[in-house]
């Protein structure tokens, strides 16, 4: 999902120039890996009629307003009419942003993804009314009309709940006009950071110890961070750093703004506090956001035994510092490649533990041209899956080099699509986008799944330790660091809450302490230098709300479904489809609930700890028997 990786920066792909294949051929078909867009549109000039009919068609919405309380039939004829509209306009954008996403340097490209955000806004205000309406009728009604509608029943029932939930925080005609107007106001903090953070800010040079002279700017801080050199990557830390630091106050107001807007959204809204309004949407109990950092902070032991593993396999004598996260611990002179063909067979080995219905659609998708695989100049960065034109099937760009993290990036992405797939068969549209919780769960798996199978086909020691050591640094990023993360905003507010006060300095020193706390330094599991606490200055995602604590709950939640498809076998594999199946049409905890897992409990960050552990048992083994 595009959403989600463009802030997934540890799932994302960097991505080189090289030259390779070309976005469009002289004779209209597509080459290999490269997708084919016909199938949403067969021209850019079909394109723009189409947009201009459902424009014309958006432009008629607010007809609608006021009728919907009149009959179940009324209510159903609006409902249709703002989905139907809805849903080609979504065709309409998936093709703006491949067409867009294929050349970025295009500016006919550019300009068609404008006319489609402006179509987004166009329905956004033309349909701004519906909830209110809705929450004045009021679910005696709703559900009186349900009752003697089955359509309306099955393809909007959930949409409906959805909407009314709303009515305890939906504010009188004129103070919700006020928060709409204030709307643009409160999202400067993000502007404000991101033209400090990314623009403005000095970027330090740093020269390398064999004579290279670097200019960090976020790119180069995150390829130069790994090097094998350990003066070089504690140099590029020494350098990287205090340019943050010398705007220590300007970040903390920055960040402090954003936090303000957040608790004035809450108490405006009438939550008990922001966490509680930031978990609203998803109709996520607050219980597993504080289950996650709880059991992320009774596992640090086991944090504390890869830092040790991590301290002996790069052979460091005295102690493992901040800068010696980075490197990989095992490397390859030569490092297996695998080919898209490669890529193919190994998910399909992969999935086959999912049952014959998911790796049919695996196999349709791959005989349809739906990726665009390699780098070539000018085409966006990453990877994602977009799958929100649900007439066609998804599409998925990646940046592929052929390697390891290559084919990761591949089932993760593909774990999305047939997710995707599988949603859309049985689902209908209005219930058909799932939200990031189950997303991810869907990727992610994958991963892990593949991490098992590579570690099982290894032709040699050497290459184990390498897909081993690579899955360890996959639950230190995603589970323990992004839950470290989650803890640090949710200190953020609620200090605010409390009546307390925030500021860059009173950031970094808090940041320091779950620095120091995740990493163990008084337990002399790592040394924590004070110097590089000011890296919370450089998390981008502190500026989207409560989010980064997903990525956490979707990873333990693969490693418990992992752990019960592998053991219980076929009962476990179909209560995880069925969920894949549900698409978007129950709330996530429910998803969960009813496929087995409670992720306000402590069992799946449980079994994601215990995978960790079994990863370094095997490390171990193996270096046991080289006699370390
Ligand atoms: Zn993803």
């Amino acid at each position: 999902m595009k959403r989600i990786l463009a802030v997934a920066g540890a799932l994302a792909l960097l991505t080189l120039a090289v030259p390779g294949l070309r976005a469009d051929s002289q004779s209209g078909a597509p080459e290999a890996g490269m997708w084919d867009l016909r199938d949403l549109y067969p021209t850019p000039e079909a394109w723009t009629a189409a947009r201009d009919k459902v424009k014309a068609q958006a432009e008629t919405l607010d007809r609608y307003r006021g009728t919907l309380g009149k009959s179940a039939g009324a209510m159903l004829k609006a409902l249709a009419a703002i989905s139907d509209v809805n849903r080609e306009a979504a065709r309409l954008a998936v093709y703006a942003s491949l067409k867009g996403d294929e050349d970025v340097r295009i500016a006919a490209n550019q300009e068609r993804l404008q006319s489609a955000q402006q179509l987004g806004t166009l329905i956004q205000e033309k349909t701004a009314w519906l909830r209110p309406e809705l929450i004045r009728i009021g679910q005696k009604k709703v559900l009186a009309f349900e009752a003697t509608s089955p359509e309306l029943k099955r393809r909007f029932a959930f949409q409906l709940d959805n909407a009314l939930r709303y009515a305890p925080h939906t504010l009188d005609v004129q103070a919700e006009g006020v928060m709409a107007a204030a709307g643009d106001v409160l999202a400067q903090p993000n502007a404000i950071y991101s033209q400090l953070a990314n623009g403005e800010l000095p970027r330090p040079e740093v020269t390398l110890s064999d004579g290279t002279k670097v200019k960090l700017d976020q790119a180069a801080y995150t390829k130069y961070r790994t090097a094998t050199d350990r003066a070089d990557r504690k140099a590029v830390f020494d350098a990287f750093w205090p340019s943050f630091s010398a705007f220590q106050g300007t970040f903390g107001q920055t960040l402090t703004t954003q936090v303000q807007a957040e608790v004035f959204d809450a108490k405006v809204r009438h939550f008990p506090n922001s966490l509680a309004d930031a978990t609203f949407a998803d109709n996520m109990p607050e219980a597993v956001y504080r289950q996650l950092v709880a059991e992320a902070n009774k596992n640090l032991p086991t944090l504390y035994r890869y830092l040790a593993l991590r301290k002996k396999a790069l052979g460091i004598a005295d102690s493992l510092h901040y800068y010696d996260l980075y490197v990989p611990i095992f490397d390859l002179p030569n490092p297996p490649q695998f080919s898209v063909a490669d890529s193919e067979r190994i998910a399909l080995d992969v999935d086959a533990i999912y049952g014959p219905e998911y790796t049919a659609l695996l196999k349709r998708g791959f005989a349809g041209n739906w990726m665009n695989v390699y780098p070539h100049p000018g085409k966006a960065n990453g990877a994602y899956m977009n799958g929100s034109a649900y007439d066609v099937h998804p599409y998925l760009l990646f940046n592929n080099h052929d390697d390891y993290p290559s084919l990761s990036t591949f089932v993760h992405e593909w774990g999305h699509a047939i997710h995707t797939l599988l949603t859309k068969e049985n689902q209908p549209f209005e219930n058909s986008s799932y939200s990031t919780f189950i997303a991810e769960t869907a990727s992610i798996g994958n991963e892990m799944l593949l991490s098992d199978y590579m570690v099982a086909h290894a032709r040699n020691d050497a290459e184990k330790e390498y897909y081993l050591g690579q899955a360890l640094e996959l639950i230190r990023g995603t589970f323990f660091r992004q839950t470290m993360f989650a803890e640090f905003q949710l200190a953020l507010h609620e200090a605010l809450e409390k009546g307390n006060t925030l500021s860059g300095e009173k950031m970094t020193d808090m940041y320091c302490g779950l620095l120091k706390k995740y990493y163990g330094d008084k337990e002399g599991a790592m040394k924590v230098d004070p110097a590089y606490c000011i890296e919370w200055a450089f998390i981008p995602h502190f500026y989207y709300g409560f989010y980064v604590y997903q990525y956490a709950t979707s990873m333990a939640g693969a490693a418990q479904f992992a752990d019960a498809i592998e053991h219980e076998g076929v009962p476990a594999r179909d209560r995880y489809i069925a969920m894949l199946k549900a698409g978007g049409s129950d709330y996530p905890y429910t998803l969960y609930k009813k496929a087995g897992l409670d992720m306000a409990s402590p069992a799946p960050y449980e079994a994601l700890v215990a995978r960790m552990n079994r990863t370094m048992d095997q490390i171990e083994a193996i270096e046991a028997k080289k006699g370390k």
